[in-house]
């Protein structure tokens, strides 16, 4: 249930777009669920390198098109 939860609104949050109540019950489920906060922590370290490599603010569109294809990896 709570994985589906972090899974439909995994997205909004990486791409910080997410209201602060749905992303504390993310976090809230990430301490208490090992799957889903390995596959947060990996895209958030992704996202954060790829910004490192850019050293500019990165378009939207194109960090959701970088995390699309780090999902099918
Ligand atoms: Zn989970």
């Amino acid at each position: 249930m709570e994985c589906g939860f972090v899974r439909q609104h995994f997205h909004d949050l990486i791409s910080e777009e997410i209201d602060d109540e749905h992303r504390e019950r993310i976090y809230e489920h990430l301490s208490t669920c090992e799957r889903c906060r390995a596959h947060v922590e990996n895209a958030l370290a992704f996202r954060s390198r790829m910004q490192e490599l850019m050293q500019t603010s990165a378009p939207p569109g194109l960090v959701s098109s970088i995390i699309q294809l780090s999902e099918k990896g």
